[in-house]
């Protein structure tokens, strides 16, 4: 077995609807009453598999398809359950989902929070290995009125859940919409006392990149068009080293979705050598056929890294987390005993 499988570790960007694996799309496909044939065949159709790779285009007609299996309260509440196993399975002690609330037929936004936080009220008992937080995601593809929407939403469930429900993602297609009319909202949010995560410099957009930095959300997501490697504009970087927001990096993610050439290539290479703060995560592990490990285990052997440096990697993105003071210091005195005990 991997050390790294052994190391506790933090994942603070994995979208719900992206990380369930395929045995999970398969039992909630056959969980619906109309279960249908091509999510039965998941394998072909949902997941990308090893040294295939695709646009970020088609990652989001993927998740299309994904949402059909989630549908419904009982299903979206059996998704997170599963989820949540997945993780604690690999040692993840700290886990941070985030989730854009759907309505259909079935369901109403509402019963889809309410059945994520169930699902992780439900875990902390059955998998009390592992603490789960909520981010509520604006989908920024679908508009501003939706947002609004979205974003009362987070706040109502923020006061009422705020042990769980404790931050706001903007990710989603970003075509055709500019991030900063969802600044507003975001701030809204954070008035209230939710922390902020915006997906940013996934593409190469130099002026909406630098209108995120000086937002200054707590962490961004990728950040893969700010570190010279895949930008002309030092601006961006110097707004970084200034502000200092963590970058949730995923390396998979980014290699199969097509904004990177290859692992050597990634901007985690500079912000290793620019001692910038960052966090290794997932992203989507089903869609991307990986692991929080598995992501360990590439940037170790990459940018080589010892277990000892990975440890520290990990220990450091305590610092990034959304959870309360009193939690971080808890996860310290776990990752300092753990290594004691792992010498
Ligand atoms: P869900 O919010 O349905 O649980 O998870 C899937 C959703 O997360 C997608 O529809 C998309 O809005 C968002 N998402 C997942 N991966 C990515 C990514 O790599 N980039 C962006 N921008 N959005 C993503």
């Amino acid at each position: 077995e991997s050390p790294l499988m052994k190391l506790p570790k933090i994942e603070l960007h994995a979208h719900l609807n992206g990380s369930l694996s395929k045995e999970t799309i398969n039992i909630l496909a056959s969980m619906k009453p109309d279960s249908m044939d091509m999510i039965r065949n998941a394998d072909d159709m949902l997941l990308i598999g090893e040294n295939e790779q695709k646009t970020l285009e088609d990652c989001f007609m993927i998740f299309k398809l994904i949402h059909e299996v989630t549908d419904r309260p009982e299903l979206i509440k059996f998704a997170t359950k599963a989820v949540i196993k997945d993780f604690a399975k690999e040692n993840t002690k700290y886990l941070e989902l985030r989730s854009t609330p759907r309505s259909n037929d079935y369901m109403t936004m509402d019963q889809y929070v309410e059945a994520i936080v169930s699902a992780i009220r439900e875990s902390s008992l059955d998998e009390p290995s592992i603490v789960v937080k909520f981010l509520v995601s604006i989908d920024r593809s679908k508009g501003v009125e939706m947002a609004k929407e979205i974003t009362s939403l987070a706040i109502k469930y923020h006061k009422k859940h705020k042990d769980v429900v404790v931050g706001m993602d903007m990710s989603g297609n970003m075509r055709g919409s500019k991030a900063r009319d969802f600044f507003d909202l975001l701030s809204e949010a954070r008035a209230a006392g939710m922390k902020i995560s915006i997906h940013a410099a996934e593409v190469h957009n130099d002026e909406e990149t630098e209108d995120v930095l000086k937002f200054e959300p707590e962490r961004i997501g990728h950040g893969t068009f700010i570190p010279p490697l895949k930008c002309q504009n030092p601006r961006l970087m110097v707004l970084l080293q200034e502000k200092r927001i963590p970058l949730e990096v995923c390396l998979t993610s980014n290699l199969k979705g097509g904004t990177v050439d290859s692992f050597e290539d990634h901007h985690l290479g500079v912000l290793i050598s620019e001692e910038l703060p960052f966090t290794i995560c997932t992203d989507d592990k089903g869609v991307f056929s990986t692991s929080l490990t598995k992501e360990y285990e590439i940037a170790a052997k990459t940018f080589k890294l010892t277990v000892e440096q990975m440890w520290k990697i990990s220990y450091d993105s305590i610092d990034h987390i959304f959870g309360e003071e009193e939690l971080k210091s808890n996860l310290k005195k776990y990752w300092q005993h753990w290594k004691e005990d792992n010498p």
